[in-house]
């Protein structure tokens, strides 16, 4: 049986960053990353909207405050270094009422306690940086807000994965843990230490190790459409003020890398982990256990998901999703927005006791694993200081 010191579970960005920082602490460890897929970037960390985070919507406590800002440094510095293209295109938070102004007040406040730049434009500022832009009397300019093509970065990274000796399996999945070596699809595996960054999958593995007994995911389809007049290209990303007590930011304008934009992503209820299109890669228990934890929340205990669930399912509707994307840019027309782009899905982690959405980054583990459960937006922004901080906790009693 092949022996580790370090085996990592999933070489999403946070699964390549911890197997890099753990490289740089404990040069001489034999460490091994497994993989499901035939290739890196499959899941979340290759279908994201690829915005590098400035770092204002998260309260001061919590653990996505800790990490955007020097993440956001820290990846924007990488990029340069290693000529991965990156544009540096800011971002406008727009406001459509009253009620947003008062969120964008908060996220004020919130970009103050994080040390973040984040400026009070008038209407008028705001169109001198994008001169289609919508708001009700004033919006928020984030002038570090950055995108990239997450593809580029992650193959970079497999890159530095691969020079430094650490090997990468792939097409290898996870089955079970027998207390002291995992079962793979490829046999049985031993490690002295154990890190689960499964992505989707993070809390079934986690419970196999006695771990995520709290908790499961419930994932969340983003959709977004492609915008295809080439006159319409807008000079930075502009986003609504988000309902500050879910996790995701609304349906918004994204730049991408070469210069055009989409709009989305939705966050629809998925009915199984990898719902990405029709059928494909349907699992009866998933659909099961997911439709039961979805309806309950639906039926019983949680108006913010009730709401959230009937007003995303709309979104499935191209009309709706660009009446929203509308009320933030001038000149945003059906026509324009007929392609949909490659979806992604969201592992959001369900606390089944609270009946609530997390909103922070959760971790657990104990001397033998360690389990990085709710590595949501804005996780690929936050990978190299939030991998920094899982390696400081290898072998530690943790419940985070
Ligand atoms: C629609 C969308 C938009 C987003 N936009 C942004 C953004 O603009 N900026 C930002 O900072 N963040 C964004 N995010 C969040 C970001 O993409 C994620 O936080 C991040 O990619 C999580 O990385 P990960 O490594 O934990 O997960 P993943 O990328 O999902 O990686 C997990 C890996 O584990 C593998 N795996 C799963 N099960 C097994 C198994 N049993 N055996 C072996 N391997 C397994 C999977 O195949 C996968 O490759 C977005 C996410 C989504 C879905």
């Amino acid at each position: 049986m092949d022996k580790y010191e370090f085996v990592i579970i999933g070489a999403g960005i946070i699964g390549l960053s911890v197997a890099l920082e753990i490289r740089k602490k404990r040069p001489g460890s034999k460490i091994l990353i497994i993989e499901k897929e035939e290739s890196v970037g499959c899941h979340a960390s290759g279908r994201n909207s690829g915005v590098l985070h400035a770092g204002f919507y998260y309260t001061a406590d919590s653990l996505k405050a800790k990490f955007t800002r020097l993440g956001n440094e820290y990846l924007k510095a990488y990029c340069s270094k290693k000529n991965i293209r990156i544009n540096h295109c800011g971002k406008l938070v727009v406001t459509k009422d009253e009620a947003d102004l008062n969120s964008l007040n908060e996220l004020f406040l919130r970009a103050e306690k994080n040390k973040v730049v984040f400026q009070e434009y008038s209407l008028s500022q705001a169109q001198k940086i994008e001169p289609r832009v919508l708001t009700y009397k004033k919006a928020g300019w984030s002038p570090n807000t950055s995108v990239v093509n997450p593809n580029e970065v992650l193959k970079s990274l497999v890159a530095d994965v691969e020079a430094s000796g650490i090997s990468i399996k792939y097409n290898v999945q996870y089955k079970a843990f027998d207390g002291k070596s995992i079962l793979t699809s490829s046999g049985p595996v031993q490690s002295d230490f154990y890190i689960n960054t499964a992505g989707l999958y993070a809390d079934k593995i986690a419970k196999d190790f006695g771990f995520s007994q709290n908790f499961t995911i419930l994932p969340f389809k983003g959709l977004y459409l492609s915008c295809t007049s080439k006159n319409k290209k807008l000079n930075t990303n502009i986003y609504p003020v988000p309902n500050l007590n879910n996790p995701f930011l609304g349906v918004h304008h994204t730049i991408t890398i070469d210069g055009s934009s989409k709009i989305g992503p939705t966050a629809i209820p998925a009915f199984w982990r990898e719902h990405y299109d029709g059928l494909q890669r349907f699992n009866l228990s998933e659909f099961a256990s997911i439709t039961k934890e979805e309806m309950r929340l639906f039926f019983n205990s949680d108006p913010t998901f009730r709401t959230l669930a009937f007003e995303e399912i709309k979104k499935y509707s191209k009309k709706k999703l660009v009446r929203e994307a509308a009320l933030q840019a001038s000149g945003v027309d059906l026509k324009d927005y007929q392609v949909w782009c490659k979806p992604g899905i969201r592992a959001q982690l369900l606390n089944v006791k609270t009946k609530k959405l997390e909103m922070d980054f959760k971790i657990e583990g104990d001397s033998k694993s360690l389990h990085v459960l709710n590595a949501v937006s804005p996780a690929f922004t936050c990978s190299q200081p939030f991998s920094e901080y899982i390696c400081e906790l290898i072998g530690q009693e943790v419940k985070i």
